[in-house]
């Protein structure tokens, strides 16, 4: 069977682990099953704000805490690894992105794709999506945003 989710990378919270363990249990990739197949997302329970031919421009189901705005943008194809989005697909992520920037009106943001191997990457489901996280400015005062990027390599003893 195909493991199309890391539950040990996305289960920050009850709630979370939860779904995490119903996805592992039905076997199936949660990305497919809600945004290539054309049916009512059975498990992503955040509204789709924009969809193209390539993509689907989503809210994070559990927002990075302290975000402003944590939104998933996310292939309309399961593909997992950089060299299979086709020219097409990069030109159209950065054209909702650039839409994003201008709609939100985003001062400043961070955009994440994690791909490949998640026990390299700390990403929760295989399917290949961006994140774009919007945090507030540190004049307020706030906390950074924390997330994976990875694991760190063993130092040498
Ligand atoms: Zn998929």
């Amino acid at each position: 069977m195909t493991k199309h989710i890391c539950k040990e990378h996305g289960s920050r919270t009850p709630e979370q682990k939860a779904i995490m363990e119903r996805i592992e249990k039905d076997g199936i990739c949660p990305f497919c099953v809600d945004f290539c197949q054309g049916e009512k997302p059975q498990y992503h329970t955040k509204p789709i704000i924009k969809e193209t031919r390539w993509w689907v421009l989503t809210q994070n189901f559990h927002p990075y805490e302290g975000s402003v705005h944590h939104f998933l943008l996310v292939c309309k194809r399961h593909i997992t690894k950089l060299r299979e989005l086709n020219v097409w697909e990069i030109f159209d992520a950065f054209s909702i992105f650039k839409w994003a920037e201008k709609e939100y009106r985003i001062q400043g943001g961070v955009i994440l794709l994690r791909f490949g191997d998640p026990e390299h990457t700390g990403a929760s489901v295989q399917h290949l999506h961006f994140q774009l996280v919007v945090g507030d400015s540190r004049k307020n005062g706030g906390p950074v945003i924390l997330t994976s990027l990875g694991y760190q390599k063993q130092k040498d003893s």
